[in-house]
């Protein structure tokens, strides 16, 4: 009999913490934690030893570079006066705890793809941050539910009115509070629930941490208008609210709770709620909120059950200090088991299953299976990497792996120490295995190695990493854009290779036609040649040949991108004509085609926004110009102006520095890769001088 996932992921929630940098998703998840009862005191980022944020680097810097997956159970206690949907139910929590940083879009990516939900925090006073807004339309593009935390109430200047209102407006999100801060700045008293009409008050005496209370009568009215604001706004999207709406009947907590999760779990509604993860308000109102609004997986994988044959995603490698290396997997149909062979359709090839568990920060929990549904860590695999399907060799099945952007910033390095070398060589290896967006390469010429990323800051991390967690001091070249060259016209060439003067010969003729794609769509090598022009076991050598040559085009020695490469005929010798003989007239078939097709460099364009004080807007505006930005909008909110534009990644050096200076320290900025572009003429000269 075939098991629904219901009965047994029903009790699960896969969720992520996303935010803006500083908005505080390290301190919540800690606080979450302790409340769950997985850890016994909480850290702070302040003094550097919180649960999730685990590596030394990360927390001098403050920020959550890699997302430690942190499990813990939750069950929902009930309060008197109050509904809660699974009350004495025990759940279990996997929380991945997605960085905001823009230069580490990979983590975010590959958290959105194996997440059912997303806590997304924002700061009370600073409300929607540009880079909030990146993470938000990547959570769209994976239609993840999520809820809105706002947090930081108790700051001078919060305003949880003003960042709903930039939700709706920034995001156009249908988002509604459920629950209210009680008060704020330094009077934030604790929390007010709408759908329950019930006051939460803030108190370290009790036992939960706080005690409820019907609404004092000065917040009766606003109560009672947010609830009815929360009523019409579900009455447009849920039949059942509709229906007690038009008959103008009260609607009972409870019936208006399930409408909060049935609407959120369709992606249609945003519930908000505020409080402050530092001083421990709302916590426990989120969690709840969290087993009642967001996702079991049963709710996103309905078709799937625990019998069928097994299907597991792995999204992220680490490299554990004592466990070794670890990937982490999302286990969508079947059971993981320990111990069975594991199938890995890229490679074509099967690996035991080596230890599954259940990774808390530093502690580690062994599990003998993991059914469909669930997050788990799976050590002893050397051949998985990011992006694979594990399943069963009988089987085999591909899920849809997560998109990683092509690193747009390389630099050249080498240890300062020559011993250090092999040590740095095996270092940059376990870092790319890790980092999907991460290259290391050596340069065909120089032989320099090469390490490329998605930003300056990207790369300064890795070599803070070799420092610190390897050892190794590196000294690096300047940073250099990862520009690519295409054609922009249609192209022939025949090449023929021919050495036949006495001894064993070389023979070979390859001819082929090359034609534009569109941006983004990468190569083509289309085999047209007919007859047997070119014998059939040359093929692969003609194969590797172009893809030779599309490593480095002519005009930068860049990579070739976007082209339709047609071999359309050929000729062989007997005796003369062999694999490398083919690999080579076909390289130089390629580099003389793509000579006749009036090659152009492209560069990386970034999409960037900033956040700038009305002020200043003139002058970050100029200096934008100046950077060759074009302009893609401009929006005022009282006292600020938000500038979104696209600027070549060549113009942005340094671009942290001058925006500080132009604005007085007053605005900030984000930055991620939008599109590779044709360098205009004027520019080319001193981008190929560069
Ligand atoms: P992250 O960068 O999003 O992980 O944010 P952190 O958790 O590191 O918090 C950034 C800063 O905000 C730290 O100094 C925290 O102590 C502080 N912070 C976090 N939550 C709150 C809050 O609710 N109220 C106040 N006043 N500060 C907070």
């Amino acid at each position: 009999m075939k098991r629904n996932l219901t009965t047994d992921a029903g009790r699960l929630r896969n969720i992520g913490i996303a935010a803006h940098i500083d908005a505080g998703k390290t301190t919540l998840t800690e606080r979450i934690l302790f409340y769950a009862g997985a850890i016994h005191s909480c850290g702070d980022v302040h003094a550097g030893n919180t649960t999730t944020d685990f590596s030394p680097i990360e927390r001098e810097k403050g920020i959550t570079i890699s997302s430690a997956a942190a499990p813990c159970t939750w069950t929902q206690q009930p309060v008197e006066g109050m509904t809660r949907l699974f009350a004495n139910m025990p759940h279990r929590l996997n929380i991945i705890d997605t960085p905001g940083h823009v230069d580490f879009t990979a983590e975010v990516e590959r958290s959105l793809r194996v997440l059912d939900g997303v806590i997304a925090v924002f700061c009370g006073v600073g409300g929607v941050q540009p880079q909030s807004e990146t993470v938000w339309r990547q959570a769209d593009r994976y239609r993840v539910p999520r809820l809105a935390f706002i947090n930081k109430m108790d700051r001078t200047g919060a305003d949880f009115a003003r960042v709903v209102n930039e939700l709706r407006t920034r995001f156009g999100a249908n988002a509604w509070p459920v629950v209210l801060p009680w008060g704020s700045e330094s009077t934030l008293a604790g929390q007010i629930d709408i759908i329950d009409q019930r006051s939460i008050k803030a108190d370290a005496t009790s036992a939960k941490g706080y005690t409820t209370e019907p609404v004092p009568t000065d917040w009766q009215e606003a109560v009672l208008y947010a609830r009815t604001d929360l009523i019409n706004a579900l009455a447009s999207l849920d039949d059942e609210i509709a229906v007690l709406w038009m008959e103008d009947k009260a609607v009972p907590a409870q019936v208006l709770r399930e409408a909060v999760r049935r609407q959120t779990l369709a992606g249609r509604f945003i519930p908000v709620i505020g409080g402050s993860a530092y001083r421990h308000i709302g916590v426990q109102t989120l969690v709840d909120a969290v087993v009642d609004f967001l996702p079991a997986p049963a709710d996103v994988q309905r078709t799937q059950t625990i019998d069928a044959p097994l299907a597991a995603l792995a999204f992220k490698v680490v490299r554990h200090p004592q466990a070794g290396r670890l990937v982490y997997v999302r286990v969508y149909a079947g059971t993981l088991e320990k111990g069975t062979a594991l199938f890995n359709p890229r490679l074509g090839k099967s690996e035991r299953c080596g230890r599954l568990l259940r990774v808390f920060a530093d502690r580690r929990d062994e599990l003998e299976s993991v059914q469909a549904g669930d997050i788990c860590a799976v050590s002893g695999l050397r051949d998985f990497s990011t992006g694979d399907t594990l399943c069963l060799a009988d089987h085999p099945v591909m899920l849809e792996p997560p998109m990683f952007p092509e690193p747009v910033v390389s630099m050249a390095i080498e240890p300062m120490h020559s011993t250090d070398q092999s040590r740095l060589s095996t270092a940059l290896s376990r870092l790319s295995d890790e980092d999907p967006t991460f290259h290391v390469r050596t340069h065909e010429e120089t032989g320099q190695c090469l390490i490329a990323g998605m930003g300056e800051l990207h790369l300064e991390v890795v070599r803070e990493k070799l420092l610190r967690e390897h050892g190794v001091e590196t000294r690096a070249g300047a940073p250099e854009i990862a520009c690519r060259e295409t054609i922009t016209a249609r192209a022939e060439a025949d090449h023929v290779l021919k050495k036949q003067n006495g001894g064993t010969g070389m023979y070979a003729r390859v001819k082929l036609s090359i034609s534009p794609r569109e941006r983004g769509q990468g190569m083509l090598i289309e085999n047209a040649v007919t007859g047997g022009a070119i014998p059939s076991q040359f093929l692969n050598a003609v194969h590797r040949g172009i893809a030779e040559a599309a490593t480095a085009g002519p005009l930068a020695g860049s990579p070739l991108v976007d082209v339709h490469i047609r071999v359309t005929d050929g000729a062989s010798h007997v005796k003369d004509s062999n694999d490398q003989a083919f690999r080579l007239a076909a390289a130089e078939a390629l580099r003389e085609a793509v000579q006749l097709a009036t090659p152009v460099l492209l560069e990386p364009v970034m999409r960037v926004e900033c956040a700038v004080a009305n002020e200043h807007h003139g002058d970050i505006l100029g200096d934008l110009h100046r950077r060759r930005a074009r302009i893609v909008g401009i929006e005022h909110s009282n006292a600020e102006a938000t500038i979104l534009a696209e600027v070549p990644l060549a113009e942005m050096f340094g671009y942290a520095g001058a925006i500080r200076s132009l604005s007085r320290g007053r605005a900030t900025y984000s930055m991620s890769p939008a599109a590779y572009e044709v360098v205009p003429p004027a520019v080319l000269p001193r981008m190929l001088a560069a």
